[in-house]
């Protein structure tokens, strides 16, 4: 569940389970090891968990060899009440100890075989109980560190397009914000390791690479002798001989220098797409929120990043309803929106989280039906922009990296499938892509196109996908692609 990061932690412990002699299933109830892989940035995302929980707690009572455990940011934030509401949970990590887990198992299998009975094994960032502090901060980077390190060809899912992390953590305490407390302080990784983690991505088969960090921007590596930037480990990363599209996420405003746009100008893989939260159009919740700049800095910068660089193509998040947050200054955001005319928009009801600022000091003061309705206000003037941004491109080539079969055609073939039909589903043959500006893009194509740069010709567009033709043949083959 959650972001990008856990989908590339996800992946990072299915490689390590999988070097134990694990294979992966679909079914439940064959299971000897679930885990969940969780996000607390919302009470939302909580909720799942527990829902999850539950049904892997039914499974488990037919099947009580089974090992279960809540990994990722719910299992640091709330330990205590995952033990206290789900009893069936033998194991739980946090986001900073996932190179743990086979030590885990391995605690609680000699604990089963040694008494007999269940131990809940723990490695948390905040566990003081197992380990001095000290200690535990140097076995901390050694082990996340690790962890990336050890990554291996994915058992599921595609290399096509990979993650790469380049930093941890996260020093802006924003208030409304659990990430610093679940994922800790900001923490970069050396260059050399990320570059030669992007090299052998290539050479398995990757052929686009997005850099990760939670303010992937403000990236910055000192050697001793010399410091690393974002904007020259980009530079490095992009010479990695193969690579075809280079991207990355999330980047903080307040940290944005011009040596970035200077790169995303300059070098011809990396992909004219800014991913850039600003979360309020006022300056008044920015600064209850601590976001450490305005909307008149924030806007400047969108325009220097169109002045500087050809057809970006910008996306930002917004949480609506914060604390105290007026009528005036929700008409703020919506004015933002109107003047930065972004690609797309992530909006969120504000949800209060344990422990941070906000919480603490703040009235979470916004009528549910409130935050409801502004957040419908803002989704129908996005979707305006959004559909004006895709309807300008109709009648254009586009560059598309095709990523596979569309979901409608997945559907079509899962649907035929369980009426126990030889499947059709080839024979519609459509296909869905991104182009570098981050558009979906669903046409048809022959399948031989699939993990190949194609140029489409855009023929329609909705709010949220482009519809069109393919206006030239394949181009050179890669390894494997799975859909
Ligand atoms: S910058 Fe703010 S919102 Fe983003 S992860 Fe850090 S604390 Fe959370």
């Amino acid at each position: 569940m959650g972001c990008q990061m856990n989908v590339l932690d996800s992946e990072l412990v299915l490689g390590q389970l999988c070097a134990l002699g694990y294979e992966p299933t679909h079914e439940l109830a064959s299971a000897d090891l679930v885990l969940l892989n969780t996000c607390s940035v919302r009470q939302h995302a909580e909720d799942k968990v527990y829902s999850r929980l539950g049904e892997v707690g039914r499974a488990k009572a037919k099947h009580p060899e089974m090992l279960v455990g809540v990994i990722g940011c719910m299992a640091e934030r709330d330990h205590e009440g995952l033990r206290r509401r789900a009893r069936h949970v033998d194991l739980l990590c946090g986001p900073g100890n996932l190179n743990e887990i086979p030590a885990l198992i391995e605690e609680i299998e000699l604990a089963r075989r040694e008494h007999g009975k269940l131990t809940v094994a723990l490695a948390l960032e905040h566990d003081h109980s197992r380990r001095e502090p000290a200690a535990r901060r140097t076995l901390l980077y050694d082990s996340i560190e690790a962890l990336d390190i050890s990554r291996t060809k994915p058992m599921e899912g595609s290399l096509l397009q990979s993650y790469v992390r380049v930093q941890r953590g996260c020093d802006k305490f924003c208030t409304f914000c659990v990430v610093p407390f679940t994922r800790g302080p900001e923490r970069s990784r050396p260059p050399g390791h990320i570059v030669e983690e992007a090299r052998r991505l290539v050479d398995l088969g990757a052929r686009e690479i997005t850099l990760l960090g939670q303010t992937v921007n403000s990236y910055s590596y000192d050697e001793g002798t010399r410091v690393t930037r974002f904007a020259e480990l980009l530079a490095r990363v992009h010479e990695v001989p193969g690579l075809e599209r280079l991207r990355f996420v999330t980047s903080y405003p307040g940290d944005f220098t011009d040596d970035i746009l200077e790169a995303m100008r300059d070098l011809p893989r990396l992909c004219e797409y800014l991913h850039l939260p600003a979360q309020s159009g006022s300056n008044a919740v920015l600064k209850r929120m601590r976001r450490q700049y305005t909307v008149e800095q924030y806007v400047e910068l969108f325009e220097r990043a169109r002045a500087m660089v050809p057809g970006i193509s910008l996306a930002g998040d917004f949480i609506v309803g914060f604390s105290g947050e007026t009528e005036e200054e929700h008409a703020a955001t919506l004015a933002l929106l109107t003047r930065v005319r972004y690609k797309n928009v992530y909006m969120f009801k504000y949800s209060e989280r344990p422990g941070t600022l906000a919480e603490r000091r703040m009235i979470d003061d916004i009528p549910e039906d409130v935050k409801s309705r502004r957040h419908a206000e803002l989704s129908t003037l996005q979707h305006e922009i959004s559909l004006a941004h895709h309807q300008a491109l109709v009648g254009q080539c586009v560059e598309v990296l095709v990523e596979g079969y569309s979901k409608a055609a997945v559907r079509a073939q899962e649907s035929e499938q369980s009426r126990g039909q030889e499947t059709s589903w080839r024979r519609s043959d459509q296909l869905t892509g991104r182009t570098r500006t981050d558009e979906i893009v669903v046409f048809s194509g022959s399948p031989s196109l699939i993990g190949q740069l194609a140029t489409i010709r855009v023929t329609a567009a909705t709010a949220l996908t482009l519809h069109g033709e393919v206006a030239s043949g394949p181009g050179p083959l890669v390894s494997s692609p799975t859909v």
